[in-house]
C-alpha cells in the first residue's frame, strides 16, 4: 500500500521514532507546530477515525499517555487532535492523533 505512515512504520522511510509499542508507533511532525509535536499512530492501516474500532482508540489513549510523560508535557499540559477528512484538513490518509505541547497553546482551534 503506498501510505507515507506504514512506510514509517515499516521503517521504509526513515521516521523519527518516539514511542513504539505492539499496536502503536510515534515519530516527530517533520514540520512542528510546537516545541513538542510529535504524532501517534496505530500500527494497522486505517484512514481517520471514522474507521477507528474502541480496541485501537483504547492503545492509542494509551500511547498518548505514555509519549506525555516521556516528552514531559504531562504535568504542563498539551493538546491532542486527530484530523478527518476534507474540512479538517487532513492531509495523510492514515489515523494519526498529533500531540502538541511545550508551550501554552492556542485557545482557538480553526
Ligand atoms: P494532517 O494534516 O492532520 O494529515 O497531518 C499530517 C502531518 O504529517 C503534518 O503535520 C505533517 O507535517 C506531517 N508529516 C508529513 N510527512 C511527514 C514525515 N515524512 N515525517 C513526519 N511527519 C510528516
Ligand atoms: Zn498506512
Amino acid at each position: 500500500m503506498d501510505c507515507l505512515f506504514c512506510k514509517i512504520i515499516a521503517g521504509e522511510i526513515p521516521g523519527n521514532k518516539v514511542y513504539e509499542d505492539e499496536y502503536t508507533y510515534a515519530f516527530w511532525d517533520i514540520n512542528p507546530q510546537a516545541p513538542v509535536h510529535v504524532l501517534i499512530v496505530p500500527k494497522k492501516h486505517m484512514e481517520n477515525v471514522l474507521e477507528c474500532d474502541a480496541e485501537t482508540a483504547a492503545h492509542l489513549t494509551d500511547a498518548i499517555r505514555a509519549v506525555a510523560r516521556q516528552e514531559g508535557v504531562d504535568k504542563t499540559g498539551f493538546r491532542a487532535i486527530t484530523n478527518c477528512g476534507e474540512d479538517g484538513c487532513q492531509s495523510v490518509k492514515h489515523l494519526h492523533v498529533h500531540l502538541l505541547g511545550g508551550k501554552k497553546l492556542s485557545e482557538t482551534m480553526d
